[in-house]
């Protein structure tokens, strides 16, 4: 299994999606980190008990943004959160990986780094780019400005941290076209991988 992360705007999603084409599994732990809270779910029923009927947005889901918020600026509050969520967030990354049927599959994973989940895969690949580069993307995709990109990727590690712990790297910084022999050589050589170990 190889682990994929990379800062806010990095890439990761446009990434992973290159590899899925190719057949591979991809496990997304922001997918799944909605999926825990969906309408109905214990997650999302303990999450009101404790901040408020006002944390579900009119369409019955949980407004992640004002969590986000709330949490944000209380430690306590944050860990009551994270206790909540992490474990089931993990117990389902297990058995989605634990489903996937291809030759290897993808853990993407934004805070693999930050979180110390390096030991659950047997490889990490950080797409990199430029800090720059980064809050361009971001502001752009999220239609948010450039200090709130920031005060995000200041809660991430950084650019260095994140290199250190890689075993491979795709570089994104140039156009999406120029991302596609780079996974075409890293699926090669997972496949090469898969076949000695899972
Ligand atoms: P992440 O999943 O790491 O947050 P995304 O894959 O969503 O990053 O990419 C962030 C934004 O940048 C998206 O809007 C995506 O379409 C765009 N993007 C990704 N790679 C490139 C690239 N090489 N050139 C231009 N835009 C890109």
């Amino acid at each position: 299994m190889v682990g994929v992360s990379g800062g806010i705007g990095s890439g990761k999603t446009t990434v992973t999606d290159m590899f899925a084409e190719y057949g591979i599994d991809v496990i997304d732990a922001d997918v799944i980190a909605r999926q825990v809270v969906e309408p109905g779910s214990l997650a999302l029923n303990a999450i009101v008990e404790k901040f408020g009927p006002s944390i579900i947005q009119d369409d019955g889901h949980l407004n992640r943004q004002t969590l986000r918020a709330t949490v944000f600026s209380d430690a306590a509050l944050k860990t009551w959160l994270n206790n909540l969520l992490h474990p089931l967030i993990r117990v389902q990354m297990q058995e989605q990986t634990l489903a996937a049927g291809s030759s290897y599959c993808l853990l993407s994973v934004p805070l693999l780094v930050e979180n110390n989940l390096t030991t659950l895969v047997n490889r990490v690949l950080i797409v990199d780019v430029s800090e720059v580069t980064q809050i361009e993307r971001s502001v752009l995709r999220d239609k948010s400005n450039a200090e709130q990109i920031r005060a995000i990727m200041r809660a991430q590690a950084s650019r260095a941290e994140r290199l250190a712990c890689a075993d491979d790297v795709v570089n994104n910084e140039g156009s999406v076209r120029e991302l596609r022999p780079q996974v075409e050589k890293l699926h090669a050589m997972y496949l090469r991988l898969s076949q000695g170990s899972t």
